[in-house]
């Protein structure tokens, strides 16, 4: 019997990556319900899949931000076990706090946490009721460290890690098993997708000059992080799949090594001071040491 996959986001990057690579196994071990907020995207996703069996792959609307959209999918696979659920829709912020506004920090948290936990939400009954199933989370580095005018997104992500663990605990009496995939930069969309503040406008918000400086040199930062260590999606994919195929995974499962010495200090150093100065000069010296243009 083929392990049904139901994955958030499928119109771009990972949720998309996800839903071929699926779809297209040699030996259609799968059925993948790929959703999508807006079917009109669904072309890409259709183009990739050329050529494999019509059985395995179905695509259904899902806006996670949206109840009744949430209600409506879950309803349409009442009669349908889900095995597998992928939690990976989401979109980020980036620029100065001061510069955020409400509306779009809303929009964040109304996808990155309202819509995951709408999701987990819609179909962990089906789950606990049958004693089976697996709940896999689109999550990031940026969800276990805070990182510089991403503030927003890392507490949007911090909030997902917090529930992940909490539900982890009572899930496995339920053999309900969680997973958090810890990816750093990716490439895909996600860039050009999330909403980002410009230095241009944070100086014509009136931003002190101080702060546009440092996030000029922030911006620098992470362009050259993208283009030195960002992973290929099927790099992440494979990640991925060892959670949807091994029995038990575990609450997480990062993509890469690259920001484990980061990650460590939180541990090694529990009142925060050592991240906070490893964070500052891992974005802040390396511009400086190569004269960057500002
Ligand atoms: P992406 O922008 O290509 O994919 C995000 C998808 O979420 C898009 O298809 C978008 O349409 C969808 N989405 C947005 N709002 C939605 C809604 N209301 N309902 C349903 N779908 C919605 O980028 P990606 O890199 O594939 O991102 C996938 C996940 O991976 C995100 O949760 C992101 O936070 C996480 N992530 C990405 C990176 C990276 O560098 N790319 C790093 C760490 C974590």
């Amino acid at each position: 019997e083929k392990t049904v996959v139901l994955i958030t986001g499928c119109s771009s990057g990972i949720g998309l990556g996800l839903a071929v690579r699926l779809a297209s196994d040699a030996s259609c071990r799968f059925k993948v319900y790929a959703t999508m907020r807006n079917l009109a995207k669904k072309e890409r996703l259709l183009e990739c899949v050329r050529g494999c069996h019509a059985s395995t792959l179905e695509i259904l609307q899902l806006d996670v931000t949206d109840p009744l959209s949430l209600a409506a999918a879950a309803q349409q696979l009442q009669e349908q076990r889900v095995d597998v659920l992928v939690c990976n829709a989401g979109v980020g912020l980036m620029g100065p706090l001061e510069t955020c506004s409400y509306q779009a920090m809303k929009t964040i948290f109304d996808v990155n946490v309202f819509g995951t936990i709408g999701t987990i939400q819609a179909f962990l009954p089906g789950m606990k009721r049958r004693k089976a199933g697996k709940i896999i989370i689109s999550s990031s580095v940026g969800a276990l460290q805070g990182i510089p005018f991403n503030a927003v997104y890392c507490a949007s992500k911090f909030a997902v890690e917090g529930l992940c663990e909490s539900l982890a605990v009572i899930l496995q009496q339920f053999n309900v098993h969680i997973t958090l995939i810890e990816c750093g930069p990716v490439n895909t969309s996600f860039l050009a997708n999330l909403q980002r503040m410009d230095t241009e406008g944070c100086v014509l918000q009136g931003l002190d000059p101080q702060t546009c400086a440092l996030y000029s040199q922030y911006l620098q930062h992470s362009q050259s992080l993208f283009r030195d260590v960002a992973q290929d999606t099927e790099e992440v994919l494979q990640v991925f799949l060892e959670a949807i195929c091994t029995p038990c995974p575990p609450l997480r499962s990062f993509t890469t090594q690259f920001f484990m010495p980061l990650t460590r200090l939180k541990l090694t150093s529990p009142d925060g001071s050592e991240y906070v100065r490893a964070m500052h000069k891992f974005v802040f010296s390396a511009g400086e040491a190569q004269g960057d243009r500002v």
